[in-house]
């Protein structure tokens, strides 16, 4: 994740310039992908980009604590029965295609 040196701010998506102070290049800190699940929605129909990721699916947002809660966006890769607000998760990255391309994408499951 990206924190400001000038004012210590959070950011993401990412930045080229401090929204809270306006300082340059805010530099990338590694953060532990882990956190608590903000929300979730299940996906029921394929639509364009998406169509290798079988229907139907869960993505979750998952506040990051060590990074002032920002939250970031991935698939959920256990049952959507164990999902709860708050619910402690791990996340991974992986990989799914969109398109005809692989991007890198970031995979929740419950913390054990
Ligand atoms: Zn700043």
């Amino acid at each position: 994740m990206q924190r400001c040196q000038g004012c210590s701010h959070w950011h993401w998506p990412a930045v080229s310039r401090c929204s809270e102070c306006g300082a340059w290049d805010p530099p990338w800190q590694d953060v532990p992908i882990e956190g608590a699940v903000f929300s979730w929605a299940t996906t029921w129909h394929p639509f364009g980009g998406t169509e290798a990721i079988g229907v139907p699916y869960t993505t979750v947002l998952v506040a990051l604590p060590h990074a002032d809660n920002r939250r970031l966006l991935g698939l959920w890769e256990g049952e959507e029965g164990e999902l709860s607000m708050g619910a402690a998760v791990v996340g991974s990255v992986g990989a799914t295609m969109v398109g005809k391309t692989e991007v890198p994408s970031l995979r929740w499951r419950l913390a054990r």
